[in-house]
């Protein structure tokens, strides 16, 4: 082995491998609970080529490598064992170009989120993708997860906003496939093999990604509704008056928004009344006067068809900060004793009763259990964060089972957009056939047959 580390350190130059002792530099992720990491090694290459050259020498010694962006996976796609590389692509932090008239953002795998975005900005464009995770998810991380966000609803998954990519296939092959264009029907669009591959198919090391009109105006405002069928109505009705300005529309279960603004939360709830549903919405415009009339009169109009039951729209900033922390509160879940927090995908018209009976599953079998729900409604996508059980996690197969369970017979997806990594490994057959599972591996074997990329995660 210490051939291979020589040669990654010929590759990568002072600095680029950390081994033995030298890894505590390298610490844990910001979410991994101060474990530190597990590797043989941990090698930071600083430019495309030199990952190519660290996969080529990985392969010829048939060294297992795991990739790490920022380490805000949450389904433990980065964990890695004792005998394994660590590739972080966090020294890949050039922004190449921004390119105002064709709109596409072209930049290394490992400049963050938030770097991308304020580079758009000053190009007077939008990165529509967003997260919480912003400030350390890489854009490679983000395509290897084809990460959602708040979004989707508007602008899409990833998926649809990364044009082109560069890839270092397991024998250090670089694919590159940097298409700046929105139309590209040249065979297959190969992007599509590594965007969701979650670091399994190869390891990404730059992308185009595609900008939008930077919006001028934004609305936005937290509605309370009487019950569920009006929240999909409502839905329906702002998508359909607002002329597609729609950006977010966030629903928030009572249970949810009963915990972030009850005693201990610090803040004075926005709405008063006890409503079983509310929504955060948002839309996004071009002319700020006529946008505010149009949501305010789409919004009376709903409330004049009954379908909302109270309303607060926001006028300042700072007004709007506030309910968005509602929504983003995920500090104060992560108080919560045990807690299993799950990120699933249900078609609209089975989440109602998929929610019910997955709480009323939790509650017969734990009296006491709690089950706050919210998620990205218009996008299928709900967040539960359970707690039930046995607080050393004893009771993880269990609860995982109450709630992936019930998902196989309405269609459902495990992994809304947090992907498979090692967590939801054992429940992917719920949700994709045998086929669907025998054609993936026929892609993992074909383009990484010796089994080095990532080893063990998702199939
Ligand atoms: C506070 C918070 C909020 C979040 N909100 C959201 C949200 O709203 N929506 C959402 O979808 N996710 C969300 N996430 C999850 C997470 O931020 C995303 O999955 C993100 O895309 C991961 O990016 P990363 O750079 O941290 O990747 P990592 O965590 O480092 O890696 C994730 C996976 O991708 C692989 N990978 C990383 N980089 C590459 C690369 N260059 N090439 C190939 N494979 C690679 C890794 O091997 C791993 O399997 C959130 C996480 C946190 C902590």
């Amino acid at each position: 082995m210490s051939k291979l580390l020589d040669q990654l350190h010929a590759v990568t130059g002072p600095g680029g491998v950390l081994a033995g002792e030298a890894m505590a530099g390298y610490g844990p992720g910001p979410w991994d609970g101060g474990r530190p990491v597990q590797a043989m090694a941990v090698v930071q290459p600083a430019t495309p080529a030199q990952v190519a050259a660290v996969v080529a020498a990985c392969h010829a010694a048939r060294q297992p490598l795991v990739v790490h962006g920022g380490r805000t996976g949450l389904v433990h796609g980065t964990d890695s064992r004792a005998g394994e590389v660590v590739l972080s692509l966090a020294r890949l932090r050039r922004i190449e170009a921004v390119d105002a008239v064709g709109r596409t953002l072209t930049a290394e795998a490992g400049v963050t989120l938030q770097t991308a975005q304020e580079a758009a900005e000053s190009a007077g464009l939008l990165l529509p993708l967003d997260m919480g995770s912003r400030g350390s998810a890489t854009l490679g991380g983000v395509a290897a997860t084809n990460a959602g966000g708040n979004r989707v609803l508007r602008y899409g998954m990833a998926r649809m906003l990364v044009l082109g990519l560069e890839a270092v296939l397991a024998d250090g092959t670089v694919v590159s496939a940097l298409n700046r264009m929105l139309k590209n029907n040249a065979g297959f669009d190969l992007k599509h093999v590594f965007i969701g591959s979650e670091g399994t198919l190869g390891v990404i090391t730059r992308l185009v990604m595609r900008l939008q009109a930077r919006p001028q105006s934004r609305q936005t405002a937290l509605v309370a509704l009487h019950d569920f069928a009006g929240m999909t109505a409502l839905l329906n009705r702002v998508d359909a008056g607002l002329g597609g300005t729609l950006s977010a529309f966030e629903a928030l279960w009572q249970s949810y928004y009963r915990y972030v603004t009850g005693p201990g939360a610090g803040r004075t709830p926005p709405l008063a009344g006890d409503y079983p549903y509310y929504v955060l919405l948002e839309a996004e415009g071009g002319e700020a006067g006529s946008d505010a009339r149009r949501f305010e009169d789409v919004l009376a109009q709903a409330a004049e068809a009954g379908l909302i039951a109270d309303a607060v729209i926001t006028r300042s900033d700072r007004e709007r900060d506030a309910l968005w922390a509602l929504r983003d509160d995920v500090m104060r879940l992560t108080l919560l004793r045990p807690l299993f927090l799950f990120d699933v995908s249900a078609p609209l018209v089975a989440m109602e009763a998929y929610v019910d009976a997955v709480r009323g599953a939790l509650m017969a079998r734990w009296p006491e259990a709690h089950c706050y729900t919210f998620g990205h409604l218009a996008d299928g996508n709900l967040h539960l964060a359970v707690s039930a059980g046995d607080p050393a996690g004893a009771d993880r197969a269990e609860v995982e089972r109450l709630v992936y369970g019930p998902l196989q017979a309405i269609g459902g997806s495990v992994s809304a957009e947090h992907g498979i990594g090692l967590e939801k490994k054992p429940y992917l057959a719920l949700c994709r056939s045998p086929a669907e599972l025998a054609l993936m591996r026929t892609l993992k074997s074909t383009l990484d047959p010796h089994g080095l990329l990532n080893p063990g995660k998702v199939i």
